[in-house]
């Protein structure tokens, strides 16, 4: 039986949701092969979150929490799980689509050989036995499927929100640690300082169900005022198109874009927003899309599975009233 090895994505309150779609991924898909599913966690956390992991798929979480797990860029998880892909003869790695990790994994690619494939959507196995990956690409107007080349790694990178998170009563996955001396190579680039940046007090944009964006058609950074009004009676995250993040109006790591994060929420509600195929690159994958705009030309409405035309001061301001009623 080989494994099926899933790198967690984790902050300090534990795996996140993220991982625990992919795990949940991870079992239905190994439940067809026959592959155990094997988490890979870095850094300090993995004891407690064995319950969790457990709970959403993972028979094993392997675990190498040194400080020079994350005192370095990007190498040491390239070297260890390079180490543990040839002793656990594991043919298949699930990594979040996030940039710090597509960069892990486009290294560990190169060194291995492997295919990779990111931003993906649905993990079907295709007939002659490889994974078939989908993914929405040009904005949404083309959807792919590709496979990795036979006989070779298949690395595969999985948006937010493309798969449910779904816990069984499945006892806590059996913890092994990781033993490994980096190279001087893997020290060459250390983090000196690591500053958390004060967040909001609403859900990351990247993991959030639902996602109100706000754009140029706001008018002014007023207008973001709205859009978290709004927010906060949807307990949504608050994203923002480059228009609005270049003009000042909100803050850079908001944007959603090419340019800009790439989120993939249950629910996307942008309001003066064009649906340029930049901004439609970090949005494309939401699972409902629902656009406000007063032209009703707007490309945005185009992906929309529901559009509003209408002047969004007018419209918003409604909304936000009919859920404030709802208590
Ligand atoms: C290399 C490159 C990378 C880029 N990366 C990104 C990226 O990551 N993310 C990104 O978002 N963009 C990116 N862009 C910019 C992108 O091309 C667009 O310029 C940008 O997305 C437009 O933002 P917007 O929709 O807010 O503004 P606009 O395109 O100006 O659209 C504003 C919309 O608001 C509507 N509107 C105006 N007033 C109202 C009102 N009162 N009520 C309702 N609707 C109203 C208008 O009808 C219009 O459709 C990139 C561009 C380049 C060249």
């Amino acid at each position: 039986m080989t494994e099926m090895l899933v790198l967690i994505d984790h902050s300090d309150a534990g795996p996140k949701k993220v991982s625990l779609q992919m795990l949940s991924k991870a079992r239905e898909l190994a439940g067809i092969t026959g592959d155990a599913v094997a988490a890979v966690w870095f850094g300090p956390g993995a004891a407690d979150a064995a319950a969790t992991l457990g709970a959403h798929g993972a028979d094993k979480c392997y675990h190498w929490d040194s400080p020079d797990a994350m005192g370095y860029v990007t190498l040491p998880q390239v070297e260890v799980l390079e180490e543990l892909i040839d002793e656990a003869e594991a043919d298949t790695l699930l990594f979040a689509s996030s940039n710090l990790v597509k960069d892990v994994a486009a290294r560990l690619a190169i060194r291995m050989d492997a295919g990779v494939i990111t931003d993906v959507s649905g993990i079907d196995l295709a007939d002659d036995g490889r994974w078939e990956a989908t993914k929405e690409v040009f904005g949404g107007d083309v959807i792919t499927k590709s496979t990795i080349a036979e006989g070779k790694l298949s690395f595969i990178g999985v948006a937010s929100n493309a798969f449910p998170a779904e816990p069984t009563d499945a006892g806590p996955a059996e913890l092994v640690a990781l033993d490994h001396t980096l190279s001087e190579e893997a020290m060459a680039a250390k983090v000196t300082e690591v500053e958390k940046v004060v967040a909001a007090d609403r859900p990351d944009i990247g993991e959030a169900a639902v996602v109100v964006v706000g754009g140029r058609g706001l008018g002014s950074e007023d207008g973001f005022g709205l859009m978290e009004q709004l927010a906060d009676l949807m307990g949504a995250g608050v994203g923002a198109s480059r228009a609005a993040t270049d003009a000042g109006w909100y803050p850079h790591r908001y944007q959603i874009g090419q340019t800009g994060r790439t989120i993939s929420p249950t629910l996307y509600l942008g309001s003066g927003i064009s649906g340029a195929i930049q901004h439609r690159a970090g949005m494309q994958t939401s699972q409902n899309i629902v656009a406000i705009n007063k032209d009703a030309e707007a490309p945005i409405f185009q992906i929309a599975d529901f559009g509003v035309v209408g002047d969004l001061y007018k419209v918003v301001p409604k909304l936000v009233e009919e859920l404030e009623s709802r208590d």
